[in-house]
Order: C-alpha cells, then structure tokens, then sequence
C-alpha cells in the first residue's frame, strides 16, 4: 500500500508494468519520472502528475523502462514481468500493415477496406482493454479507426444500454477515456440482451448500416478499419449474437481472449470464410474480476458521468416539462395482433421492435430515457439518439415531468425512448 503522505517510486524493467488498483475512497496521482511509457496503449508524458478518480484499475505498461512515482492511497500495487502485451502488439503490427495495404488501393472497393476488428471472449478476459490498445496504437499512427462498442453492459462510449460508435483520432486519454463528443448511439434500453435479444439485433443491424454509409463515403476511415468490442457472454444467445456481429459488420480480424473452447467454435463455423482470421490471445493476468455488484455500480457510474462529468466538471440542468410537450415509447413488448386476428391454434408472439406508446406516470421515476432523432414515431427504431434523461419528479395532479439533462432548455425531440434502464442517484 502507498500511504497518502510519502510518493512512491516503482522502478519498471523493460517489458515490464506496473498494475495498479484505486481503492474506492480516495484518488491516486501518478507521474512517469525517467524513461517511456504507456497506459493501455497511450504514452503517458514525463513529469506530469496525472490524477485518476478512486475504484480505477490500470497498467503502466513500458516496452524499454521506466520510474513511476505514486501519490496516493491504493488498493494494491505489483509489478509484473509476464504480460501478453508482445503477441497485442504484433496483431497491431499485423492491422498496421494491413491499413497500408487498404489505402494503397483506394480505387478498388474490396481491397480499400482496412481490417475490421472483433475482439471477443468471456467476462473479464480484457477486451475493452484490448480494444483501447489497439486503438490507440492506430491513432498514434496517424490512423482514424472507428470504435464499435456493442457491449450494453460495460460500454466504453457512452452510457450502459446502448450500441454506439465514434472513431478514434488521437490516443485513448488514460483518464478520460473516449471523448463523448457526437458518438452515434443506439439506445437498447436494457443491461442484458436477454430482455429483448431480437430489438439488439436490429440495433447492431441499424448501427452497421450506417458505418457502411459513411466508410464508403470516406476512403480516410474505411483504410483505417474499426475494432469492435462485444459483451462477456459467449454461450447461447451470447454466442448467437456474436456471430450475428461478426456477420453484420463483416468481420475480418476475430481477436479471441482467454478461451481455447470459443476460439475452436468460432473457427469451426468460420472456416468456411477464408477472409476472416480467427486468432486465440492470451488474457493479461492484470485483468481484474468484477462480480455482478461492482458491475451494477459501474453501470450508476457510467450513467453518473454522462450527466456530471468524471470529475463533477459538468452541471446538468433540471427541466420542468408538461406531460402533453413530451411522448414516450418502449419497443418491444406488446402483443404483434390480436388473437381473433391469428390462424386457428396460433399464438400471439410478442413484437421485439413493436413501438407501444407509455403513459407518463410515477413509473418513470428515476428512469434513465433516450432522446430519440426520430422525426416520426415510424423512425424510432432505426434512428440514433441525441442523448438521455433522468426522471426526477413525475408530477400527476400537475402533469409534470421533471427531469435532468446535460443542458437546459427545450429538447432536440419530444420522442424519448424508454426501456429498463435505472439509476438511483447519490
Ligand atoms: P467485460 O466482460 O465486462 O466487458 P472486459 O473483458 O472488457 O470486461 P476489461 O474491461 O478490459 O475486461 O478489464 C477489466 C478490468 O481490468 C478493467 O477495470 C481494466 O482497467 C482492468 N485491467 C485490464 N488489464 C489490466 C492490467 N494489465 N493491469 C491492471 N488492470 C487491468
């Protein structure tokens, strides 16, 4: 344990790191003294107090050594000399030279596609931590690739239940993490795919769409490929939508980590796809276990940084609505038709992209809503969304509605989506 008062300096032999974990109390401030080095994927500047926020767990990772000097209390803090950050970065080497490729042929649409990325494996085998290497790697390069993150429940781009993209143009911030600015979003609803895995496959459909738009009006981009993150479970339905990922963005790189049993699966049923690259990679033993409370409250604070910031930097506003400015819709759900209206014997299935309007009552309380683009009800599903709402107060005697949204004034719709999504906040 470092104690609050006395720096302490770690002396990191050459690919070697430093692992750290932040107790959930108090913040850490750390600094590179002598030599290079990296967190996740970003080089960290020399001399430069950086300051992480409590319960945040990293790696200082350097390739030729280094002193790191840390002011703070932590959980705990090791060094580690066995890390598989040499096979991580031989695969950025292999995307690296594979981009080159892609740009050298802009003409041809085929051959002016960059590697498309899918790193997949079971719950804390490090993918988001993968998935930001070899991002930032790319960045550094001078490359653009475009971040697909499809995991609802430990997203890195915006808040839990949601598919979303952005891409990439400078190094991860090791603190920060993804800067939030205009990612195109989907909103799911839900932390599990299970409450409505069809609606999710539409969304990823509705998201990939749109990146095919946009990759084929941009050669800069489509070089530069995208890395796709996907959620921790790999069985059953998890494994079905895996496949359906690796389908619909048409996968060419499938990254695996730390499951032999996955990786034969996955070639197995791929093998008859000559383009696509199934690779097995090792699990970093930094890779920290979350249980499904600390996962829970990952997700609260997630939802809490989108409205106040990492660092409370934001001041979001509480608005005041009347019921009558403001239309609510959960997808899914309803039955499609009435049974007098199905065949004799046939019974009525449930629509996952049904659109079925919610009355706004004290139901909605501290319910987290999306801010749909949707000109039109019609457009719901298939439209992307300006960001979210939280319900504070639900007025009936008055028909109000109170809520807190990143800014003050009217909304950019009066469509919210709403799905399963709480938060209590504190
Ligand atoms: P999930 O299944 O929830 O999506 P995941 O497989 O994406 O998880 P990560 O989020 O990458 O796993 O890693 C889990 C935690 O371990 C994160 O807090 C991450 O910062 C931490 N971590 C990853 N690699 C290291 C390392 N080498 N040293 C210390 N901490 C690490």
């Amino acid at each position: 344990m470092a104690s609050a008062s006395t720096p302490e300096q770690v002396k990191l032999d050459k690919e070697c790191e430093l692992r750290v974990e932040i107790g959930p109390e108090s913040p850490l401030r750390l600094r590179l003294l002598t030599g290079t080095a990296e967190i996740f994927g970003t080089e960290i500047p020399p001399q430069i107090w950086l300051s992480f926020p409590p319960s945040v767990k990293f790696a200082v990772f350097t390739w030729y050594g280094a002193t790191i000097e840390m002011d703070g209390p932590t959980e705990t803090y090791y060094t580690a000399d066995e890390t598989p950050m040499v096979s991580y970065v031989n695969v950025h080497a292999v995307l690296d030279a594979r981009r080159n490729r892609a740009k050298a042929s802009p003409s041809d649409t085929e051959s002016s596609q960059g590697p498309r990325v899918i790193v997949v494996g079971p719950t804390d085998s490090g993918k988001s931590t993968l998935s930001r290497m070899l991002l930032s790697w790319a960045a550094k390069q001078g490359w653009k690739p475009t971040f697909v993150d499809l995991d609802i429940g430990q997203g890195s781009i915006t808040i839990p239940g949601c598919v979303a993209a952005t891409p990439i143009e400078m190094p991860i911030d090791p603190v920060e993490g993804i800067p939030l600015e205009m990612p195109l979003v989907y909103f799911y609803g839900h932390p599990t795919p299970s409450a409505n895995a069809d609606l999710y496959k539409v969304l990823v459909k509705e998201l990939s769409k749109i990146l095919e738009r946009q990759f084929a009006g941009n050669t800069e981009s489509r070089a530069a490929g995208m890395v796709i993150n996907t959620m921790g479970w790999v069985d059953g339905l998890g494994y079905e939508l895996l496949l359906h990922a690796i389908d619909t963005f048409s996968a060419t790189v499938v990254l695996v980590l730390g499951q032999e049993k996955l990786c034969s699966m996955l070639k197995d049923v791929l093998k008859s796809k000559p383009n696509v690259d199934v690779v097995k990679l090792q699990k970093s033993g930094g890779v920290v276990s979350r249980n499904a409370k600390v996962r829970q409250k990952a997700r609260g604070h997630r939802i809490r940084e989108y409205f106040y910031g990492l660092t409370n930097d934001l001041s979001p506003h509480s608005n005041v609505a009347s019921f009558s400015d403001l239309t609510v819709f959960r997808v899914g759900g309803g039955p499609q038709a009435p049974r007098s209206a199905l065949p004799i014997g046939a019974e009525p299935a449930a629509d996952p992209t049904r659109l079925v309007q919610v009355k706004i009552d004290r139901d909605l309380l501290h319910l987290v809503l999306a801010v749909s683009y949707a000109k039109d009800p019609n457009e719901i599903i298939s439209s992307n969304v300006a960001g979210f709402i939280y319900v504070t107060d639900v007025d009936t005697q008055r028909n109000k509605i109170t809520y807190l949204a990143p800014s003050a004034g009217e909304l950019p719709s009066r469509y919210l989506i709403v799905g399963s999504l709480t938060w209590i906040e504190n």
